[in-house]
């Protein structure tokens, strides 16, 4: 007999990818210009210009057999240092490249960072909403995901909740900050609340509770915010980065793993990575994008048309009686629903052209996701649509 559950996980399209899915069906029947779609993470930015600049150079004047050859399982060495270097620059820690690993993107690098730490049976924290994929991973694992509620209209971390969600079985805790879908970076004051009880639990297990953070967005914030690094914060910690919105390359697969030099047993931990990289087969991330990644490390492609369908959005959906958080980062925007069943109102929305994603399917009942990482243009033409459907909740 197959494995159920991956027939199941084969057969059961994730709500995002059915909507987009919809979208292009739809677009096909009455015109690319007709159809709002909002459903998709997908970068609409091209990448910077030294992206291109980079790869074409690396083609040009490397030794094709060394750059499209096997690297170290872990990645190059020399990428390795790049990354370290820029951390230790960046956010003054003390990392090597013995503490890299490189990967095709966070979702392998959750993946195998989860497989490294957790036994079977454990327990995986994260707050909700939250990105769907995490429970595939967590399973994957052998781990099982907890999902703990955020504070009520800021979807900030509640700190009284976390406590109450630990047990012996806790092994880790995955936090998202941009966070995919709200917007909302964790502030400071909460990320320090939520090490102390990390220590606190740790003492009393007797054994390391892991902090993971998930980092997709960390330079995609506006207006200033700042994104607290964890490793600053809380030593048993772990970075999971990507690449795929900084550069817009999220086709080409590629971010890291970074765990913090202070981490206890810190050879292990880094061994456990390589270990688990290993038996998942996610070894040698590309090695072209590994050099690519390298020489455009701290580059991200041209944020400020994000930040400006932010504010167009924001200020025409509170006017039309939406309620919005007003997102501080990523590229998403979650917006209440103005009928208790979010699935029943994104249904609504669609007879307006309008492709909404119910939040359902990121642990929070009664919102919707907007990805806005779309063209000006598309936000400005879907206004109207957006007002009609508005109208039709004042009716
Ligand atoms: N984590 C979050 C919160 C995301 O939003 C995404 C992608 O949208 C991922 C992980 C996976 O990203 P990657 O393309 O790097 O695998």
């Amino acid at each position: 007999m197959l494995n159920q559950r991956c027939v199941q996980l084969g057969k059961v399209r994730s709500v995002i990818r059915e909507l987009f899915e919809y979208g292009n069906a739809r677009k096909a029947e009455i015109g690319e210009d007709k159809v709002f779609d909002f459903s998709l993470g997908n970068p609409s930015v091209p990448p910077p210009a030294e992206l291109e600049e980079a790869m074409l150079g690396l083609i040009k004047n490397s030794d094709p057999v060394n750059l499209y050859g096997y690297t170290s399982a872990q990645g190059a060495p020399g990428v390795r240092r790049a990354v370290a270097e820029y951390i230790n620059t960046n956010f003054g820690n003390h990392v090597t490249e013995n503490d890299i690993y490189m990967t095709c993107g966070a979702a392998a690098a959750i993946t195998i960072t989860l497989c490294a730490l957790c036994n079977e049976g454990d327990e995986v924290i994260t707050f909700v909403p939250c990105f769907p994929e995490y429970s595939v991973f967590a399973a994957q694992a052998g781990a099982q995901l907890i999902k703990v509620k955020t504070c009520d209209g800021t979807f900030d971390i509640d700190v009284a909740a976390f406590r109450s969600a630990l047990t012996p079985k806790t092994k880790a805790v995955i936090i998202n900050s941009p966070n995919n879908p709200s917007g909302v970076v964790y502030p400071e004051s909460s990320i320090r609340a939520l090490c102390d009880v990390l220590r606190e639990h740790s003492a009393k297990l007797g054994s390391p509770v892991y902090l993971i953070s998930d980092e997709p967005y960390r330079e995609l914030v506006y207006g200033g915010e700042e994104v607290p690094y964890v490793m600053n914060y809380y030593k048993n910690s772990i970075v999971c980065y990507s690449f795929s919105k900084s550069l817009s390359v999220p086709g080409e697969r590629i971010g890291y793993i970074a765990v913090s030099s202070e981490a206890e047993d810190r050879g292990n931990v880094y061994a456990a990575v390589c270990g688990a990289g290993r038996s998942l087969g996610y070894v040698c991330a590309p090695s072209l994008m590994q050099q690519v990644c390298a020489k455009l490390i701290g580059k991200t492609s041209d944020i400020s048309a994000y930040e400006r369908n932010r504010d167009v959005l924001c200020s025409a959906l509170t006017s039309y009686g939406f309620g919005v958080v007003k997102p501080q980062g990523a590229f998403y925007l979650f917006l209440k629903s103005p009928e208790p069943d979010a699935n029943a109102f994104a249904e609504r929305a669609k007879k307006h052209e309008l492709l909404l994603v119910p939040g359902d399917d990121f642990g929070a009942e009664g919102y919707v996701r907007i990805a806005y990482c779309v063209s000006p243009d598309m936000i400005e033409r879907s206004l109207p649509a957006f007002r009609a459907l508005a109208e039709e909740y004042k009716k």
